[in-house]
């Protein structure tokens, strides 16, 4: 089936009791038994439930994966897939991720004897040349929040020949433009909080797997440790992956006529979007996606003309999270990037004055509108 029927079909036959069309929330802890052992496949809420399950398969056909599990949230799920590496072993990550996977990484998990390198991924030759051997590498492309895009064929083939394995986060792209499964990823993980939902109304997480062998490791974490989406969740995420196909396409457009806006503002001193023919992974993203996504960032120069033009803006809205219906706008320094250290901030290039934003669906022309008169006061 095509992508968009992928979207609305796929995991949901119609209810097998009472033949309705949408998945109920099945809203139970737990499931009657016939006898010792004798039960229709359902035990207890944590360890199985449909509404749950019908996401998981949905979203396994979405990135093309063998299998998935949902988790309470993108953190949960990363998390989760962190499980696959032991004490003694070494993770290389992508050195501009999001700021709550470098703190989990690097204030809880280095605790338990792992040790993680991170190094730019997006120069994959360099990383193949001077990364030495790793178990785990784990990657965003394009970056959160400076946009940059890394080459995944070429970072899985660098995994492969360690024997390790290259996890994506998917969540900027969706796999509405990206499949990095295809391209020779073994996970993709997201936080369906994102795009996936699109609706700014749930939080969530997923990892997607290629194997037999990783998905029954990840449904064995997922019950043993317990961090589960709830029936709830699950369905408003549904509901969401059911547009995805509509969604995306919406906020892309709307998203190259906002970059250019911003690109021909005296006082933004640079917009990073891999839409634009002179970003340096223009090339790179054109080959491995299909688009260019709605996440924009871009430089204001200083915290406070930051904090001047994000106190101005009314129709997007101020706060964390992105690929809502509605525009988000955030400040990656104190928000998104705040477990980073000023000093790691500096090097990566994540300066107070760098705007995120996360463009919605709206009229584009309203959002230009917004973002001219906040525009006004830097
Ligand atoms: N990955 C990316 C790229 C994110 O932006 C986020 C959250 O902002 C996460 C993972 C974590 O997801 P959650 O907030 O659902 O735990």
């Amino acid at each position: 089936m095509g992508f968009a029927t992928d979207c609305i079909h796929a995991g949901q036959e119609p209810d097998p009791a009472t033949g309705a069309v949408t998945i109920p929330i099945y809203q139970t802890s737990t499931y009657v038994q016939e006898g010792i052992g004798q039960h229709k496949g359902y035990e207890y809420a944590r360890t199985h439930n449909p509404t749950r399950r019908a996401l998981e398969r949905n979203l396994a056909a979405l990135e093309g994966g063998a299998d998935a599990y949902c988790y309470a949230s993108g953190m949960a799920a990363t998390n989760a897939v962190l499980t696959f590496v032991k004490a003694g072993q070494r993770v290389v990550v992508g050195d501009n991720v999001y700021g709550g996977t470098h703190r989990l990484f690097t204030k809880i998990l280095a605790n338990y004897g792992v040790e993680f390198a991170f190094l730019d991924a997006s120069d994959a030759a360099r990383l193949d040349a001077e990364a030495g051997r790793f178990d785990m590498l784990w990657i965003e492309s394009p970056t959160n929040p400076l946009m940059k895009v890394c080459d995944i064929a070429a970072l899985a083939a660098a995994a492969r020949k360690r024997n390790a394995i290259l996890v994506v986060d998917n969540t900027f792209m969706s796999p509405f433009f990206q499949r990095p499964l295809a391209l020779g990823a073994d996970i993709v993980v997201h936080s369906t909080t994102k795009f996936l939902n699109g609706h700014s109304d749930s939080v969530g997480g997923v990892a997607v797997v290629k194997t037999e062998a990783h998905a029954k490791w990840l449904q064995y974490v997922q019950n043993a440790a317990g961090a589960i989406l709830s029936p709830f969740d699950a369905w408003l995420v549904l509901r969401g992956t059911k547009t995805l196909a509509l969604r995306m396409p919406r906020h892309e457009q709307n998203a190259a006529v906002v970059a250019r806006f911003l690109r021909d503002q005296p006082k933004v001193s640079k917009v990073n979007w891999p839409g634009f023919e002179d970003h340096e992974g223009h090339e790179i993203q054109k080959r491995q996606a299909t688009g260019y996504g709605a996440l924009i960032s871009f430089d204001l120069g200083s915290r406070e003309a930051a904090d001047r033009f994000l106190r101005e803006v009314r129709l997007c809205s101020l706060g964390e999270s992105l690929g809502g219906v509605e525009t988000l706008i955030s400040h990656p320094a104190t928000m998104t990037h705040a477990g980073y250290t000023q000093a790691e901030r500096d090097a990566l290039g994540i300066g107070n004055g760098l705007v995120r934003i996360s463009v919605g669906c709206e009229d584009p022309e309203d959002l230009v509108a917004d973002l001219r008169r906040a525009a006004g006061v830097l």
